[in-house]
């Protein structure tokens, strides 16, 4: 009982970040500041007031439309707010009061960033990257000197794979295949997830992105690949599952 309650309080956290993280995803891409000027509406330019700004509390009260021009406002806004309210809730619901569930929580929220902001604009901003793998580092000293190592390593080899994969593309293709944000988004990656689950989550964006993006773009000539997309998918799904993976392949690899 006391972790559904733990939960419900994340969650509500996690709506915040929610709104904080529409605002990272409308002005990083524009290379805009996140704390000035404050939110305001686009077609009128009236400023957002704080009643207007309660996560999806607000946007369901003003039935999705401005207060004062009545023009739609995204429903991004409350999708993402819901989205980043479960990825808080659900880990500290599961974990508990604990830095595993802090680690899913901020990693849920720079992966649907990265993701949302990729599949949008095609760029994943430094700020999710670079802030991300710096957050990566510093949870792993929770471990101690290990601790830190690992998401040291798990960060190299994300960021050395990647760099391997986008050189040889190049290489083969004679074109940009893969963008330095991949690249350094997997460095991120891998401080989370470590070495192994960097090889997981390569596997799994590529699945993915042929499972998902091949049949949707069928016929259409030189479309660009969100690549973020799936790796941020990849990754989500490595921090839940990839202990139970790895541990499944090195049993059966035993069993041969
Ligand atoms: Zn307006």
């Amino acid at each position: 009982m006391a972790n559904a309650f733990l939960g419900v309080v994340a969650g509500v956290f996690g709506l915040m970040f929610g709104s904080f993280l529409n605002v990272c995803i409308v002005r990083l891409p524009a290379d805009e500041s996140l704390v000035r000027p404050r939110s305001k509406c686009p077609k009128c330019g009236h400023a957002v007031g704080w009643r207007d700004n309660i996560p999806v509390v607000s946007w369901i009260l003003l039935r999705g439309k401005c207060r004062h021009c009545g023009d739609a406002i995204s429903l991004q806004y409350p999708v993402v707010e819901v989205l980043v309210g479960l990825v808080w809730a659900a880990p500290f619901w599961h974990y508990g009061l604990t830095d595993t569930a802090l680690k899913a929580a901020l990693f849920g929220t720079i992966l649907l960033g990265i993701g949302i902001t990729d599949a949008r604009h095609y760029i994943i901003p430094d700020e999710y990257t670079w802030g991300g793998l710096v957050i990566g580092l510093l949870l792993g000293f929770l471990h101690g000197l290990s601790g830190f190592l690992t998401a040291l390593g798990g960060a190299a080899t994300g960021f050395g794979l990647l760099l391997f994969v986008a050189w040889a593309g190049k290489k083969a293709f004679g074109k940009e295949a893969m963008g330095g944000g991949d690249i350094k988004m997997m460095a991120m990656v891998g401080a989370f997830v470590g070495w192994e689950g960097v090889l997981l989550t390569i596997f799994g964006g590529a699945l993915l992105g042929t499972l998902i993006f091949v049949p949707l773009n069928l016929g259409k000539k030189d479309r660009l690949v969100p690549f973020g997309v799936f790796l941020a998918g990849a990754a989500g799904l490595t921090l839940i599952f990839g202990d139970a993976i790895v541990d499944w392949y090195v049993r059966y690899i035993h069993g041969l």
